[in-house]
């Protein structure tokens, strides 16, 4: 039993061979063309009928002539055999019409643009990069090729030329992604900083700002950056600026603020800083932080209070598993304990973070979603928040 799919593999050369048929051009006319023709057609569409499409496509190579219609069924079975996820197949087909001498030249960008494309499907990014590069010097197919390359690059985490190619693309077809481009710079920032490399961070920091002035994450890094330079109040500053103009991400610098200001000697402005800023906005990951800091700051009795106060405030299944982790071991209490690991594992399955745009869930908070490559796409928030009434 041939799969549904197959038989559109079926379809495509009969619908061809139809077309000789109908304007007359029958397999004794081209008999002197050997194997060519007709009637090598029949031959591959015998191979498909009896599902063996290499032999199929041998058969279709090894047409002696191509005319108009032959590199049209070649395109076609090329993409067909793409779809449907058997790329070898399809890097066949094109690099045979690639390689032929008497394939007019737009059809060979045509080509070469369809091998791309079957690389990139493959997953063989050096190939594919190295086909779309070539596509450059093809007008009609530059765009296109830039926007591939410029997935490529993110996926290759090849920083510096996905700036170049995001640029490339705004220049020549006016397409903007400042958001992306930050978020770029940042990614080198952070691969320079790993690398022990501040001056090539504080460079890519300050590009990142320059093309969008509002990326907190940026400004994140940056206080990172002045951290590592042992200038604090710097820090302080960056950390404290994400706060006030995107307080949504303070989950995300609440605790380093706080252990910065703690390091200077600040513990008292640390503490109320947290304490402000989870009555003004409240969130899980905050009150974790907040939590953690209060407990081994004024103990374990201060930091229980400080869950009760927003329990009681902002009820939330994470905050009951944190209050009752924290009596199961003051009471050293069994069934309390069993209560305990209960909720932990209900607790567990909504405190992960979802993409907006896909709705890719993850345990860590990502700037680019794993699932669907969008950048800014999750909110630093906990899924028991994000689907609260
Ligand atoms: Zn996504």
């Amino acid at each position: 039993m041939i799969e549904f799919e197959l038989w559109y593999l079926v379809l495509l050369p009969l619908l061809f061979a139809a077309g000789w048929w109908l304007r007359g051009v029958d397999a004794s006319q081209r008999g002197g063309e050997g194997d060519g023709g007709p009637r090598a057609y029949f031959r591959g569409l015998n191979y498909l009928l009896n599902e063996q499409p290499d032999k199929a496509i041998d058969a279709f190579i090894g047409v002696v002539r191509l005319d108009p219609e032959t590199i049209d069924l070649h395109f076609a079975l090329g993409n067909l055999f793409r779809r449907r996820g058997e790329v070898d197949r399809a890097v066949r087909i094109h690099t045979h019409l690639l390689n032929r001498a008497d394939l007019p030249a737009r059809s060979r960008a045509e080509a070469l643009a369809e091998l791309a494309q079957d690389f990139l499907k493959g997953g063989l990014l050096d190939r594919a990069e190295e086909s779309f590069t070539r596509l450059l010097d093809e007008p009609r197919h530059r765009v296109d090729a830039q926007r591939a390359l410029l997935r490529i690059y993110q996926m290759e985490r090849e920083w510096d030329k996905a700036i170049e190619a995001a640029r490339r693309l705004e220049r020549e077809a006016g397409e903007s992604s400042h958001v992306q481009v930050a978020h770029f710079h940042c990614e080198a920032a952070e691969k320079a900083l790993a690398a022990g490399d501040e001056e090539r961070a504080r460079s890519h920091l300050e590009q990142a700002l320059k093309v969008n002035r509002k990326s907190v994450r940026a400004a994140i890094l940056a206080g990172d950056l002045a951290t590592r330079r042992a200038d604090a109040e710097a820090a302080i500053g960056h950390w404290r600026s994400v706060g006030e103009a995107n307080p949504e991400y303070l989950p995300l610098v609440a605790g380093r603020l706080a252990d910065a200001l703690d390091a200077a000697g600040r513990r008292a402005e640390a503490l109320n800083f947290l304490r402000r800023s989870l009555l003004d906005h409240p969130s899980i990951d905050l009150l974790d932080v907040a939590q953690a800091r209060v407990a081994s700051w004024e103990g374990p009795a201060a930091a229980e209070a400080l869950l009760r106060d927003e329990l009681q405030r902002h009820p939330s299944l994470a905050g009951f598993e944190r209050l009752l982790a924290s009596r199961a071991v003051a009471l050293g209490d069994a069934p309390l304990e069993q209560l305990h690991m209960l909720i932990q594992a209900q607790a567990r399955k909504l405190a992960r973070y979802r993409c907006s745009k896909c709705g890719f869930r993850a345990r860590e908070f990502h700037w680019q979603c794993p699932g669907c490559s969008s950048w800014d796409s999750y909110p630093p928030r906990r899924l028991e928040e994000l689907d609260a009434p």
